[in-house]
């Protein structure tokens, strides 16, 4: 991890714990929205706190043994515990464990960690990491268990706690925690650091994203290229072509083009009830004419039958077909005859 990769608006913080590199608490809870970059920073403090010849600037130097580990995955002083890494429960019927994603960080991924401790430090700095990320995945029985770690902390060990919902954790775990706000990019910084990335129009990529801007260059390079003519198509409400759209959209897969539309359908609902626009700031002359003519009930039918859609897109239906019978039924929201008018009063 290189200095060039910690996000720009992160640097003061790095700064301000890399000056107190040999007293900081022997647990830091990292905290804020997903995609800001939370990972990264911990992952590069943790390489940082393990190097044997830190930079003067606090950054790892990249070239040390004790580097050359952590980069391969592989430093006997520091533990990643992450719901991935959560053994098969054998328990569990096949079918499940191979569709389930591991959500949870289990209790003997924690217990691993008293062996771990009982050793001694393996190179240098001295120092042992333990990563959680993020920590809101502990279950009862794992956060317990870790608690009893936090109370009588093993020296020399820093705990890094990575969380995209704090408000979830057990308050006796955070309140043995120096928590972190993890800071946020304002708008102009994460439009000049997208423009960076070689991201076009950052500006409605990053509204697309509801301001986070990971998620905005992930959006992109995930394949959204095809988002502008997406958008333009649904622009076009009771006009636009289900089937060119459904073909447009089945390469983005199911989960990400009921997303799109969700996000569409959602700036047409608060642009018809509050005249406000979320993701689509570029497309908010279009989408104040749609909600004139949309009609509330059934856009409220369809985002629900969006949900529906949303929940089943893992499932192996024709995806064409299915994305097909969605926009005919976003075609009929849009209802151009006076009589519309006369209901609204
Ligand atoms: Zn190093």
């Amino acid at each position: 991890m290189t200095p060039e990769s910690l996000y720009p608006w992160q640097s003061a913080l790095w700064q301000q714990l890399a000056a107190s590199r040999n007293k900081l608490p022997h647990a830091l809870l990292l905290k804020g929205q997903a995609g800001l970059g939370k990972m990264d920073f911990a992952l590069a403090l943790s390489q940082a706190l393990l190097c044997e010849t830190p930079k003067p600037d606090g950054h790892a130097c990249g070239h040390c043994a004790s580097c050359g580990w952590f980069l391969q995955g592989n430093h006997p002083d520091y533990r990643l515990l992450t719901p991935e890494q959560a053994a098969d429960d054998e328990d569990a019927p096949a079918a499940k464990t191979t569709k389930t994603k591991k959500t949870q960080i289990l209790i003997n991924q924690v217990r691993e960690l008293g062996s771990f401790f009982s050793l001694s430090s393996h190179r240098g700095s001295g120092l042992r990491v333990v990563l959680i990320h993020p920590a809101e995945a502990l279950n009862d029985a794992s956060a317990n268990s870790l608690l009893k770690m936090l109370e009588e902390p093993p020296a020399d060990v820093i705990f890094l706690l990575v969380s995209h919902q704090p408000q979830r954790l057990m308050a006796t775990i955070t309140s043995r925690c120096h928590k972190i706000d993890m800071p946020s990019p304002s708008h102009e910084e994460a439009v000049t650091w997208l423009t960076a990335q070689g991201i076009k129009e950052p500006t409605a990529v990053l509204d697309y994203a509801g301001g986070s801007p990971l998620a905005a260059k992930n959006s992109v390079e995930e394949g959204i290229r095809q988002l502008p003519e997406i958008l333009q198509m649904l622009a076009k409400g009771e006009k636009t072509d289900a089937f060119a759209l459904a073909t447009t959209c089945v390469s983005l897969g199911m989960e990400t083009a009921v997303v799109a539309i969700q996000k569409w359908t959602y700036d047409l609902l608060s642009c018809k009830l509050t005249d406000q626009v979320r993701y689509h700031g570029s497309h908010r002359t279009a989408l104040q004419a749609l909600a004139k003519s949309v009609n509330l009930g059934l856009l409220l039918d369809f985002n629900k039958k969006m949900d529906e859609a949303r929940k089943a897109a893992n499932h192996p239906l024709n995806s064409e077909l299915q994305l097909e019978s969605i926009f005919l039924l976003y075609t009929q929201l849009f209802s151009t005859q006076p009589l519309l008018n006369k209901a609204r009063h």
